[in-house]
């Protein structure tokens, strides 16, 4: 069955949402908006909508063929992808493989060094609160998710990142850390949602360390646009050679 938009249904920071003739699929559309620090620094990157929703199309379609449930289903244009409608699990979950960002500054940590261990972190997505680190009890009390549905968000994490850190690595580059949110399916299934993509992951040239990634943005270091087309060049030479 062709895919139509019907309603608006939702704008994110970076997506908007749109329902579809089947209850069960909705459409994600890819803007060229930025925005970082709780939104408090906005702006637009040139590109990068069409390329997050390239780099997300070949990502999803590799995970799947890796054994993650995702809620991808195809891609239908530039900018637009089918998906599985789902309710998202409201938590970032952050997975680490290098000390970065918020965590570095949060422990007063160097950024750049590799940990000895993945770390797992979790957030309540929550605007008002500005997303706030959470334990599993909090995510218990707050009624996001069960120990058990945790324990399962925290397993497929792992293997996801063991899948990317693999292809990333083909493509010469460090995966330091990343972001997923995960949403329930109509059979109340847990599945990868959201996007992946520069938005949400570190990603380091492995030989000169060049940031290729959304810190161009925050951190105002410039060839923003140029380090997404970089990332998806990198990983369509890797997935199709
Ligand atoms: N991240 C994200 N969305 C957020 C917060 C973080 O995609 O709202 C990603 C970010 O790009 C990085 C990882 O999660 O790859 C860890 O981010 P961190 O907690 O260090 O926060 P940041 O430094 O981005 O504020």
């Amino acid at each position: 069955m062709k895919a139509t938009k019907k309603d608006f249904l939702y704008e994110g920071k970076s997506k908007q949402v749109y329902s579809t003739e089947d209850p069960n699929r909705v459409i994600v559309h890819y803007k060229d908006d930025a925005t970082a620090f709780n939104a408090q620094k906005r702006g637009t990157v040139v590109d990068k909508g069409e390329m997050n929703n390239r780099i997300s199309t070949l990502i999803f379609k590799y995970l799947a063929a890796s054994g993650i449930p995702t809620h991808y289903i195809k891609t239908l244009d530039e900018r637009e992808q089918l998906v599985k409608k789902v309710n998202i699990v409201p938590v970032e979950m952050i997975v680490r493989n290098y000390i970065a960002g918020s965590m570095a500054q949060r422990l007063g940590l160097e950024e750049g060094t590799k940990s000895p261990v993945t770390i797992f972190e979790i957030c309540y997505k929550k605007d008002e609160l500005s997303d706030p680190l959470i334990n599993d009890h909090h995510a218990v009390v707050l009624g996001i998710a069960t120990y058990d549905e945790l324990k399962y968000m925290y397993q497929l994490s792992g293997k996801i990142n063991q899948a990317l850190t693999e292809l990333f690595l083909k493509a010469n580059l460090i995966l330091a850390d990343f972001k997923i949110e995960f949403g329930k399916d109509a059979d109340g299934n847990i599945i990868l949602a959201d996007e992946v993509s520069p938005d949400t992951c570190r990603l380091w040239d492995k030989d000169t360390l060049k940031k290729l990634d959304k810190d161009r943005f925050r951190r105002d270091l410039g060839e923003v646009s140029e380090a997404y087309h970089e990332v998806y060049d990198r990983l369509t030479s890797v997935l199709t050679n």
